[in-house]
Parts: C-alpha cells; sequence; structure tokens
C-alpha cells in the first residue's frame, strides 16, 4: 500500500470541503483533499443546485413561452415541446465545465494532492483511500470531514421497485415523465414538482406533514401551496404511505388521509422524505468522533469529540445548503490556520426554494423569533400592486418583513414572488448587519425593480416615515 503524510486532510469534494482545502493550501498548508466522486463539487453540482436549476430555467422558459402571447408576443406559441437530450446535454456540458475548472484551480496549488477514492478512518490519526489505482493511507495531524449527505429511503414495502427514484437520480433520468408522484413536500420536493409540472409532467405531491415546507414562513408556505394547486399540482397532505406496487411501466403508490385508502399511478415515484448525513463506511468507531442519524457531533466551532478532527457541511445536520456549508468551510479555513474565525450563525442564513414563484427567505421567520422570545411585528406588501412584478405579469405573492417590536430591527425577510432568489441579497445583507426598517426605508432603490418593495414596505409599516 502507497503510503504519504499531510498536515490537513479534508475528506469530501463538495461546498463543505473544498474551499477549505484550497484557502489552507493557498496559505502554504500541505493539504490532501480526498474525494469520493469522479470530480470536485459534490452534491451540489453533479446531483443537487446546479442541475435542477439547469432543469429549471429551461422549464420557466417552456412557461413563459406558453404563455407568451399574454404579452404580445407570438399568438399560437402553444404547447412548446420538450428536447430532454438536449436538456440533459445542456447539463452535462455545465457539470463538466464547472469541476473541470475546480480540479485545474486545485492542481495549481503546489501544496494541495487531490486524491479520488472512498476515504476510511484507520484510527484516529490515519485513514485509507481506496482510490482506482489500488489503496493509499494517508497519515494526518489534523482532518476535516465534509462528506456531506445522502438522501433518506423510504423503509416501506415494494420501496425498492423500478422507478421509485431519490432526487440523485431523478436528476439523470433520460425522459420527462408522463405521471410523477413526489413523496415529501420539503424544498426539494416542491421545487422539481413544479420543474417536472412545467416540462408538461402530471405531478402529485403526498406530505405526511399537515402541510407543506414545514420550517417555512408559515403565511407564505400556505401561499406557495394554493399556487401549485392553481397550476395543476394537487397537493395531499397528512398523508401515510402504505406500500408500493408495480403497475405496468411504473408504480401503484397505496395511502391513506385520515384512515381512508386512496391510490395513485404513476410512471415515477420521486422519494424525497429528507436527507441524512454520509458517514456509512467512513470508519467513525474507530476514532471518538461522536455522531447520530442527524449528524456528527460539533461545537459552535465545528469541533468534533477528537481535538484535532473537525467536521463542515451537510454532514453535521441542518441546516443543509450549498451556501451554510461553504461559509462554514471558510470559516474553518480561517480558525485553522488560526486567525480570526467568524461562524456562520443560523439566524442570519438565506435559502431560496426554487419553486415558481420563487420563496426566499433570510434570517428568522415570525413564529422562529417567537420562539426566541422576541416581540416582532410583520410588515406586509403584496406583489399585486408591485410595478416590476406587474411589468413580468408575475403579480403574485407577498413580501414580509419581519421586525423587532422595541427598535425596528430586520431579523427576518421572506419573499414570494418570481424573482426573489435575487432579492435574497440584499435581505441577508440586512439581516446579518442588524438593518432597522429605517434603512430599507432609505435606501433609494432603482425603479422599477422587485427590490423596492423593500423600501415601500418598510415606509409603510413605519408610517410614511424614514
Ligand atoms: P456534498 O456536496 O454532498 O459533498 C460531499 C462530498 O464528499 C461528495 O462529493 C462525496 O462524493 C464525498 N464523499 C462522501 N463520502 C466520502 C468518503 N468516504 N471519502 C471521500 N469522499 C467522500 N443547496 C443550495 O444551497 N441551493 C440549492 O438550490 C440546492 N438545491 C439542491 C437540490 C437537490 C436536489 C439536492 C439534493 C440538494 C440541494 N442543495 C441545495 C443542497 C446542497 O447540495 C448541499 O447542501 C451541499 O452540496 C452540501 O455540501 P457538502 O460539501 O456538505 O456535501
Amino acid at each position: 500500500m502507497k503510503t504519504m503524510t499531510t498536515d490537513i486532510v479534508v475528506i469530501g469534494g463538495g461546498p463543505g470541503g473544498t474551499p477549505l482545502a484550497m484557502g489552507a493550501a493557498k496559505a502554504g498548508r500541505q493539504v490532501v483533499l480526498v474525494e469520493a466522486g469522479a470530480g470536485l463539487g459534490g452534491t451540489c453540482l453533479f446531483h443537487g443546485c446546479i442541475p435542477s436549476k439547469i432543469f429549471r430555467e429551461a422549464a420557466i422558459l417552456r412557461y413563459h413561452v406558453e404563455r407568451a402571447a399574454r404579452l404580445g408576443i407570438g399568438g399560437g406559441l402553444g404547447d412548446p415541446a420538450v428536447d430532454w437530450p438536449t436538456i440533459e446535454k445542456r447539463r452535462e456540458t455545465i457539470l463538466a465545465k464547472r469541476s473541470g475548472a475546480a480540479l485545474a484551480n486545485a492542481r495549481k496549488i503546489p501544496s494541495l494532492s487531490v486524491l479520488f477514492g472512498k476515504a476510511r478512518f484507520l484510527d484516529s490519526h490515519r485513514i485509507v483511500v481506496e482510490g482506482p489505482e489500488g489503496p493509499t493511507e494517508v497519515g494526518f495531524e489534523r482532518a476535516v470531514i465534509a462528506t456531506g449527505s445522502v438522501s433518506r429511503k423510504l423503509e416501506l414495502p415494494g420501496a425498492d421497485g423500478h422507478g421509485i427514484l431519490s432526487s440523485e437520480r431523478l436528476i439523470s433520468t433520460d425522459r420527462v415523465p408522463s405521471r410523477m408522484a413526489v413523496i415529501g413536500g420539503g424544498p426539494i420536493g416542491v421545487e422539481m414538482a413544479q420543474i417536472f409540472s412545467l416540462l408538461g409532467t402530471k405531478v402529485t405531491i403526498l406530505e405526511a406533514l399537515p402541510s407543506i415546507l414545514t420550517p417555512v414562513d408559515r403565511t407564505l408556505a400556505q401561499r406557495l401551496q394554493l399556487l401549485l394547486e392553481q397550476d395543476g399540482i394537487p397537493v395531499h397532505t397528512g398523508v401515510k404511505i402504505d406500500r408500493f406496487e408495480p403497475s405496468g411501466t411504473g408504480q401503484k403508490v397505496h395511502y391513506s388521509v385520515d384512515g381512508a385508502a386512496r391510490t395513485l399511478e404513476a410512471d415515477i415515484v420521486l422519494a424525497v422524505v429528507g436527507r441524512l448525513p454520509n458517514i456509512e463506511g467512513l470508519g467513525l468507531d474507530n476514532t471518538k468522533v461522536r455522531y447520530s442519524s442527524k449528524g456528527i457531533q460539533v461545537d459552535g466551532r465545528l469541533r468534533t469529540a477528537e481535538p484535532h478532527i473537525w467536521a463542515s457541511g451537510d454532514v453535521v445536520g441542518q441546516p443543509m445548503f450549498a451556501h451554510w456549508a461553504t461559509a462554514q468551510a471558510q470559516a474553518l479555513t480561517a480558525d485553522l490556520l488560526g486567525r480570526p474565525a467568524s461562524f456562520p450563525a443560523v439566524e442570519h442564513n438565506s435559502a431560496v426554494i426554487f419553486s415558481h414563484p420563487e420563496l426566499g427567505m433570510a434570517g428568522l421567520t415570525e413564529e422562529g423569533a417567537r420562539e426566541r422570545g422576541w416581540d416582532v411585528r410583520v410588515a406586509e406588501y403584496n406583489y399585486a400592486i408591485d410595478a416590476r412584478a406587474q411589468i413580468a405579469d408575475e403579480a403574485e405573492g407577498l413580501l414580509r418583513i419581519v421586525y423587532r417590536s422595541d427598535d425596528a430591527t430586520i431579523v427576518g425577510v421572506h419573499a414570494l414572488v418570481e424573482g426573489a432568489a435575487d432579492l435574497m441579497g440584499e435581505a441577508a445583507l440586512a439581516v446579518a448587519t442588524g438593518a432597522k426598517l429605517g434603512d430599507f426605508a432609505r435606501t433609494i432603490h432603482p425603479h422599477p425593480t422587485l427590490t423596492e418593495s423593500f423600501g415601500i414596505c418598510a415606509s409603510a409599516a413605519l408610517g410614511g416615515r424614514k
């Protein structure tokens, strides 16, 4: 077996690992980055954020072409055909370009070695990497575990049948199905449901809880549910899935609601019922690192129970987002280099559900703020009256700004409107810097843009004062 030693070993080449490996190596540390997959980029690049948004781009374009006549273009563009092989080719090209660029950048750093293969701890100071050219033993002073997460499997009769897919497998599907059952109304389920619905699939969402998108602002989640249903995506909540039965080329889903048995036939069943930390086969029991089904246990500085081993990204549990994993990796890089480190605070996080319209959130929900014992109020603005939203013919949705009653500090911004994704930059900055409603009100936002909604909403809540 080949052997090598290093200062820092980073296990996992996704957003929670790569920035750290590159940052520490650029600062002169000897770093080995180990990646089990075919390239650098992780779930985000290969099965998550990027491919799903490539599909969404095509789906939204189809939606615009379909309704072009409403805006005075084309008259009869009707029902545009979906050329799936071209969409797939585009996905492959963008993925190859991005992972190729990441590897090329990594290889430019002299003190960084990238090893492809699956890593496993032998003990607290050694891993073995099972690579394509045989095993390599790597001895290390410090290690960072950034192995991400995997889809939670459905443990139900028939759940391993054909056509029952995780989001990872749906990303590389070779066709747009005619009928799809989405099991799980979380962010990934809602996103995928809407993308495929806009591409022409008849989609139904089955959710076990009383409502979809449970951690999200309640008012906006309920509005989005109504919009999904208006768009022809039935949402069944309070569902108990009983079993799956092969039916033709697809599956029959047997489920019940309030004890009443129902069935649903689909060509593809998308099972998106949560994500679990990816720790299987990692040999953690050969170390003192502690973990549970929720993730590797870390403190506020991402230290595990082993003083020289850290963990970052999805593998430490919620929240599971690429930008969050990157923020953790960047803070940890600074910490490992002995520089001042600012670890991300969950109450400053932002996120977007790429539904249509998009649902963007920064900071705390009204409910989350109240749970912290804060006395908060909510300022609302309806996008039905918004100039930009009317121009775009996307005037459905609502903005909700959560602010402290005592000093009008903004603690959360939640927007349901097409374009909300790009509104979240300003929202996240406001929350992270402790901006007040008056700051939104005084900022001169360009007209006509959706960003004006922040100023108008804040100004109205202040009774016209600034
Ligand atoms: P990962 O990206 O999962 O990277 C972990 C890496 O570790 C992988 O490359 C894996 O191969 C490697 N690895 C695992 N085990 C080993 C081992 N033993 N040895 C060596 N290497 C190993 N987030 C967003 O912010 N925005 C979005 O729009 C978004 N959309 C998503 C859509 C979908 C369908 C999914 C599934 C996820 C989405 N996410 C999104 C979440 C995002 O992908 C993750 O939060 C992010 O990738 C986490 O980064 P990570 O580095 O912690 O883990």
